[in-house]
């Protein structure tokens, strides 16, 4: 029999997906992890980027949640955009889950993304267990504190701190390290409000592995007091469902196949990230200097002021017209698995730090916002598995390929990075200590 035809456990699990990529993807692999484990899966999800229906098992339910919101805006207040999705998606989700208990023939509980914590409201209103998610890394979790604390403090980075220092009590970061270096005061005040609101879980799931982040998962726990289960990294315990917002170009995998072992740079900066077009002209000029095949998925709209590839400098496309490949969206875990990889320069995502390190490549390190700061901490200082490229000229840029591609530097890292690659199957395996995780949190879940 095959998994999804197994008999359904008497439980639905009820998740929300935010429309952000990053959150979404975890989430439905969650989904589908807990679907294989027998529950009935229910996705509530915001208007705005919804999952496809038809990438998933027949029997997921899906609950549209009510919302105005038309876009993500990239240059307006994150902050207000969680606001409003925190508000206006309440009313809808507890009609949804007024009707399923209604229904009465399943017990339910509620999994919700940190981002949509109204979930958690209703769901203890309604007298459900709910139990958060998050899809970053746990590392995140304190240095979020942190420098909540030092804006409850009246204390600024820049201004008040030597931004190269180690923070006390949180070694290995340094002040530059913590997260939201571009936020405003007004946006921290705000989030503050908007966490200390937040509703206590009855137990938490971080997308991550045990091993990698005991020190964060133990601080995790600490602030919690609930059980916590780490499993991940989710895309390898179970197939990933399709989740893309934007379609793939799979022509990348034939360019692919034509080019030489660990020949190829691969370059992504997610799905969220703004770039400046000056910033990304070094990085060009870097690129084709460094004589580095490469394939390069650039976001229609990611680069400000302009359509798509406009911002190239001019010359580029014909001087590596033989040796780079630029497409929209690329179909990212695939390229990663890909013999051709050599590196990949990201801005360091947790799902693309996941997706790398599950494949055995060495990172160039690019961080621009959130939490990609503190990750960036991690894969170059501590796991060493990546170089952070902190000067953004073209020499440096240029500099920095070599080192990782052609150096014995480069080859150090890639011995670490397989290690991890391997730390990562044993984790997901049989009796692996991920997929053990998924297991207490299934009788959790049973239990609730
Ligand atoms: N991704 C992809 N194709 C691309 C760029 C990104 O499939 O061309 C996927 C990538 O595999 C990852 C997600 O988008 O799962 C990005 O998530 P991440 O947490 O790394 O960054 P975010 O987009 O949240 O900043």
């Amino acid at each position: 029999m095959e998994e999804h035809d197994r008999k359904r456990l008497p439980i639905l699990v009820v998740l929300t997906a935010t429309p952000f990529h990053g959150h979404m993807t975890p989430t439905l692999q969650l989904a589908t992890a807990l679907h294989a484990k027998g529950f009935s899966i229910a996705v509530a999800h915001s208007k705005l980027n919804p999952p496809n229906p038809s990438n998933h098992p027949p029997d997921f339910t899906f609950l549209p949640l009510f919302d105005t919101l038309l876009a993500i805006d990239h240059s307006g207040s994150f902050t207000n955009f969680i606001n409003t999705i925190n508000t206006e998606c309440r009313a809808s989700f507890k009609e949804h889950l007024t009707r399923l208990i209604s229904e009465g023939n399943k017990r339910i509980v509620v999994i919700y993304d940190n981002l949509m914590f109204f979930a958690a409201s209703v769901a203890i209103e309604l007298n459900l267990a709910a139990i958060i998610f998050r899809s970053c890394s746990a590392a995140y979790f304190p240095a979020f504190f942190v420098r909540q604390q030092l804006h409850q403090q009246n204390r600024f980075l820049e201004q008040d701190f030597v931004m190269q220092d180690i923070v006390p009590n949180h070694h290995p970061l340094r002040y530059k390290d913590l997260p939201f270096a571009q936020s405003s005061i007004e946006d921290w005040r705000q989030l503050g409000v908007i966490f200390s609101k937040q509703a206590h879980p009855s137990a938490v799931i971080w997308n991550t592995i045990r091993s990698l982040e005991d020190e964060s998962l133990a601080k995790v726990k600490e602030h919690y007091q609930v059980p916590v289960f780490a499993v991940g990294p989710l895309h390898k315990i179970t197939p990933s469902p399709q989740t893309n917002f934007l379609k793939e170009d799979i022509s990348c995998i034939t360019w692919l196949d034509k080019q030489a072992p660990k020949s190829v740079v691969y370059i992504s900066f997610g799905s969220l990230v703004t770039l400046d077009a000056k910033v990304l002209t070094e990085m060009a000029w870097g690129l084709a200097n460094s004589n580095q095949r490469f394939l390069w998925a650039v976001r229609p709209g990611s680069v400000s002021g302009h359509e798509w590839l406009e911002f190239l400098p001019e010359g580029f496309l014909e001087e590596t017209k033989e040796r780079g490949l630029i497409v929209k969206w690329a179909p990212q875990k695939e390229v990663l698995a890909h013999f051709a990889v050599g590196a990949f320069w990201s801005h360091c995502g947790w799902n693309s730090i996941l997706e790398c390190m599950s494949e055995g490549v060495p990172m160039i390190c690019q961080p621009f916002t959130a939490d990609q700061w503190v990750n960036v901490r991690y894969v170059s200082y501590v796991w060493k598995i990546g170089l952070e490229l902190e000067v953004f000229e073209r020499g440096e840029v240029e500099c920095m390929i070599r080192r990782l591609m052609a150096d014995k530097e480069g080859e150090q890292i890639r011995i670490r990075v397989n290690d991890m690659k391997e730390m990562a199957k044993q984790a997901v395996e049989i009796g692996g200590i991920s997929r053990e995780s998924l297991a207490d949190l299934v009788n959790f879940i049973l239990s609730c």
